[in-house]
């Protein structure tokens, strides 16, 4: 799903529905921007750009990190937040949420955070909304996470910032993450060439080659030399057959312990967007470990949907 939708014709951002097709100089303003917001702002968290908008989060799936991260980048730059938590059931689609979109519109709201479990939701928003009324992107069953993938770029370039240097390993469950793809069409923009998919066969996508990366089905030749690594969580919610085995063979052949993280490159960047599940995919020593940018990653989630939000929202200025 490339898309034409989220930019305007003046070339600016209008919704930020997928990494995919997003321009590099885009991607850059973005994460440029979001560096006048991290740590504090330069000592002032209040940035009243969005003073007088309405933004809603809109959420038909559980989240932690998103949620809340956008709420507070929509509360430091003044606008009035709506947090609705909306139990998706999967039988509901098409009219149910165009009507929930035009309920919503109709008390004035500027700007929607949309999470939802159907691949798609976001783009269908985006379609339907009304002019001037912008669309985030929080999550799309397994198409896409553009936000998470923003604030990933974010991290990593404040440790290594010549992204054609990197090498860069995904490991786990790739089948069912709009992580993976995000952050790979993310990565892809911004010059990387070796990306790696690391994962039992059952859970790498079929044809993901296409997207210029690697696949292994072992974690030693695919650690080798890498830069990075970003772990996926087993997304359970999203197997509707047996995947694997069992959750303790996926962490005795994928499990990042410390024995493995010792023999990588020392200065390796460990990465998680969370939930993490401790002894699954990461030992909790890892996660918490001196490689790890795991909390750098939740703390940069703000600064980066600031950003996206005063660059849609915020006028010329922004
Ligand atoms: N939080 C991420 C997402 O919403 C990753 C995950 O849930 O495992 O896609």
């Amino acid at each position: 799903m490339s898309d034409t939708l989220q930019i305007g014709r003046d070339g600016r951002l209008r919704h930020l529905l997928t990494m995919e097709g997003l321009p590099r100089r885009l991607l850059l303003e973005i994460l440029d921007q979001a560096e006048g917001y991290a740590d504090g702002g330069h000592g002032d968290k209040k940035h009243p750009l969005l003073h007088g908008k309405t933004v809603v989060n809109l959420f038909f799936e559980a989240s932690t990190r998103t949620r809340t991260t956008f709420e507070l980048a929509a509360k430091r730059l003044a606008a009035d937040v709506v947090n609705l938590q909306v139990s998706a059931s999967s039988t509901s689609k098409g009219e149910t949420l165009l009507d929930t979109l035009k309920t919503l519109e109709a008390m004035q709201v500027d700007l929607f955070v949309i999470r939802h479990e159907a691949s798609g939701a976001a783009h269908f928003f985006a379609q339907h909304a009304a002019p001037g009324v912008a669309i985030l992107n929080a999550g799309d069953g397994r198409h896409a996470h553009p936000t998470q993938a923003l604030l990933d770029m974010f991290t990593i370039r404040r440790h290594k910032p010549d992204f054609s240097k990197l090498r860069v390993a995904i490991v786990g469950d790739a089948l069912h993450s709009r992580v993976a793809r995000s952050d790979i069409h993310a990565l892809r923009t911004l010059g990387t060439r070796d990306i790696r998919v690391v994962a039992p066969r059952p859970l790498v996508p079929t044809g993901i080659e296409q997207l210029g990366v690697k696949v292994f089905h072992q974690l030693e030749p695919g650690l080798d030399g890498v830069d990075v690594v970003i772990l996926l969580r087993l997304q359970k919610e999203r197997m509707l057959g047996a995947f694997l085995p069992s959750t303790a063979e996926f962490h005795r052949d994928f499990g990042l312990t410390r024995e493995r993280l010792a023999r990588l490159k020392p200065d390796v960047l460990i990465m998680h967007p969370g939930p993490i599940n401790r002894g699954v995919e990461i030992e909790g020593d890892v996660a918490y470990g001196e490689r790890s940018v795991i909390l750098e990653q939740v703390a940069h989630g703000v600064a980066v949907r600031m950003a996206v939000m005063a660059m849609i929202l915020g006028g010329e200025a922004a």
